[in-house]
This record gives structure tokens, sequence and C-alpha cells, in this order.
């Protein structure tokens, strides 16, 4: 894996397209010292052309054999942009998938606190046909006196979890010191809303070879978050799922305001898959629900939902989190209307 240029153009292939004549593309673009990236999906092979736009201008590319389209890429977001993946991106952890035809149901609680509290969650969402775990270990608080998590020991029990249950783990990472605790111990690496712009560390988890969560600042646009995600999938790393989870409005009655249209919005502009978090912009339970079937009907890839074994005992998000008694009632909910759109739990 090796940090990548921003492909400029992008050379669609034919339906009947040969792979030596995508080849010979190559090649051609080669000699004059342009790169390229090749997508190859089910049904037409894409070559985004990385290097200057003046000299890319200057080749005749339609008129190479195969050659269906030459396009520029306007867009400031290159790599993760949906015109330049010939199909949709699926993440793949310990066999468990999401994206594509894949929902991905992934739930636990809000902090990892101790092993009982994680290892009954684990197994009730594990029973439930939950996809992944989530649990924080380090915890980006608001107050410098709330709980900040278990650190080291809550990666430890999150492990132990997966042992348990066969569950690949989510869990956040918020400090670049821990990049190399957080790779090791965990399957997926969350980046926070409040991290979302902390480029040093989207560089880093860009040269980690696990998949990553990315989650949208309450104060960022669609775009930003794109431009985000550009920069882990420049470093090499193209494991990446974006998260809704509520944006900074007027509205006081939720926590933040649950952008429904940035579902949609996601999957016309990225091949990347498309994960809400319905938990945190309701910050209270009984919408956790009504707003996972919104995101399922409006297209997202996955929900990731907290769930507590005893959530008024919860050291963080206590009113948000789901009890485990609910969550096998929850699961059949969400299971049977991803199956009416047409998707899998993965
Ligand atoms: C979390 O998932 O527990 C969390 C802290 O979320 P966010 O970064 O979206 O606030
Ligand atoms: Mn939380």
């Amino acid at each position: 894996m090796s940090t990548q240029a921003a492909p400029e153009l992008l050379i669609v292939m034919g339906p009947g397209a040969t792979a030596d004549q995508t080849e010979h593309v190559v090649a051609r673009l080669a000699e004059v010292g342009v790169s390229a990236r090749v997508s190859t999906g089910r049904e037409a092979t894409v070559i985004g052309a990385i290097g200057d736009r003046d000299l890319l201008a200057s080749l005749p590319l339609e008129a190479y054999p195969g050659v269906h389209q030459v396009l520029p890429i306007v867009k400031p977001y290159k790599l993760v942009s949906r015109e330049l993946a010939a199909d949709l991106t699926m993440i793949d952890s310990l066999g468990r998938r999401l994206g594509d035809s894949y929902f991905g149901l992934i739930a636990g609680p809000c902090s990892v606190e101790t092993r009982e509290q994680t290892l009954e969650t684990a197994r009730v969402v594990a029973a439930a046909g939950g996809t992944m775990l989530r649990g924080g270990a380090f915890k980006p608080r608001s107050s410098p006196y709330s709980f900040q998590g278990l650190g080291q020991a809550g990666l430890e029990i999150l492990a132990e979890a997966r042992e348990a249950t066969g569950l690949p783990i989510v869990t956040e990472l918020i400090d670049v010191r821990d990049v190399e605790a957080v790779v090791t111990w965990a399957d997926v690496i969350q980046i926070g809303a409040r991290n979302m712009q902390n480029f040093t560390l989207l560089s880093e988890v860009g040269r980690a070879e696990k998949p990553v969560l990315l989650k949208r600042s309450p104060s960022a646009s669609i775009e930003e978050l794109l431009m985000a995600a550009e920069y882990v999938v420049r470093e090499g790393n193209d494991q990446v799922m974006l998260c809704e989870r509520g944006i900074k409005t007027f509205e006081t009655s939720t926590r933040y305001t649950l952008d429904i249209a940035a579902v949609p919005v996601l999957k016309q502009e990225t091949h990347l898959p498309v994960v809400v978090d319905p938990s945190h912009p309701a910050g209270r339970r009984d919408l956790v629900l009504p707003l996972t079937l919104a995101a399922v009907a409006a297209g997202a890839d996955g929900v990731i939902v907290e769930v507590h074994p005893d959530p008024e005992q919860a050291l963080s998000d206590g009113p948000q989190q789901i009890p485990t008694s609910d969550f096998p009632a929850f699961a059949k909910e969400v299971v049977a209307l991803v199956e009416l759109m047409g998707k899998t739990v993965g």
C-alpha cells in the first residue's frame, strides 16, 4: 500500500473490452509518465488516470481500442467517488460482511465498562444475528470529569468477547499514540465524530490493514466527510465505511438531528458503504428503532446501535442505550425490513 495521487481522468472501458485492451491503455499511460488505478467490476472496468491534467488532455484516449468514454473527475474527492469504482465497496471482517447487498447490524455498549457487561451484551448481539460488536475502550467525553474508558483493559475485554462470540470488534481510536494497540486488538477502527478532521489520525489508519468506520462530525458537510475519507483511502486503505451520526441544528427535541438525506446523497457520491448511528442523534432510546428503520429504508448499508444490559447504570450515554432484553425484538424488526429491501444481514 502506498500514498496515491489523485486521479484526474476517468477512462471507462466498453462492456466488451478485453483485459488486453485495458492493459494497453495502462501501458500507453505509463509511457508518458501517467499512472493508473484500475477497477474491474462485474459489468465494467474503469481506469483512473493519475497525472498532469494537460498531459492527459493531449492523449487521444477515446481512440484506443475498447475505450467507451473519457471523463474528467471534477469533484474534489477522487478515490472515494462513485464513478471511480466499478463496483460498490464491501467490507469483510472475519467473514462478516457490510456493503453492496449486505447490511451490517453493529451493536454493543457505548463504553466497555466491565467484563461481564461487555460479554453479556456480546452474547445477546450474536444470538440476535448481529454482524459486529461495538464498544468504546477510549472514550472522547465532553467533560474531562466523565468516565474516559478502560483503555488497554477495555481492548482486552473486547478481544475476549470476540473469542466468545466470533463477532468482529469495532472500537474507537482517539489518539495517534494508541494506533498500534487499537489496530492490533480491534477488527474495525472507529474514528469518532470529534476526530473526523484529525488528518494525522486519518493518514495513520489509512496505513493500517483493518477496515475503518469514519463518523461524520456534527458540524461537517457531506463533502467534508468525503474529503476526510479521501485522506484514509489515499494512504492505500480503501476499506472505509462512512457513518452519519447526527448534525447540529436549531432543533432541541433530539440530541442531534439525524441527517437522513445524507444516506442517499452519499450513496450517489461514493462507492463506500454508508452506516447510520441512530443512537447519538436520538439521545433517547424510544427514537432508536424508528431512526434505524428510516436508515434501512433510505438505503443505508448498516447501523451502529448502542445496547447495554442495564442502561440506568451505564457510565456513558445511558438514556439512549437499548436494554439487552429489548435487543432481540429490535433486531427482528430491523432484519425484516432489511430483507424487504432485498438485502441480507452480513
Ligand atoms: C460513540 O460511538 O460512542 C461516539 C462517541 O460517537 P460519536 O463520535 O459519533 O460522538
Ligand atoms: Mn455513546
